[in-house]
């Protein structure tokens, strides 16, 4: 963790970030957890994936209580496979969704997140 260059990340690297706040929220700092599980934008996202998978939303605060969670859900390795992937392609979503807003201004929504992710 910590490699995403999110603008924690980024003021700890050095560079002149003046504001680390999450630009979504800006409920918290932004670093990796926020962007991909905290931020109130993916956590709506999250909601929709696992109800759209027709599995109830198991509790997670970091990504990687979430891939524990996936890696040993469910008893059919094919359809936890298949979880897998889509957890790792909504992960992709949120990262280039918030990269759209910091450096397009482009703003989204948690459902349309979530189309994008039902469309690939
Ligand atoms: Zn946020």
């Amino acid at each position: 963790m910590g490699r995403i260059p999110s603008n924690l990340a980024l003021k700890r690297r050095g560079v002149a970030i003046i504001n680390t706040s999450c630009p979504q929220c800006h409920l918290e700092n932004e670093d990796t957890e926020h962007i991909l599980i905290r931020c109130p934008v993916a956590s709506n996202v999250w909601d929709l994936i696992f109800k759209w998978c027709n599995i109830p939303k198991p509790q997670f605060q970091t990504v990687g209580e979430l891939i524990g969670f996936v890696k040993t859900w469910g008893i059919r390795r094919r359809r936890r496979n298949n979880l897998i992937c889509v957890c790792f392609g909504v992960m992709w979503i949120l990262w280039k969704t918030r990269c759209d807003g910091v450096l397009k201004n482009k703003r989204t929504s948690p459902p349309l997140v979530k189309s994008t992710k039902a469309k690939h």
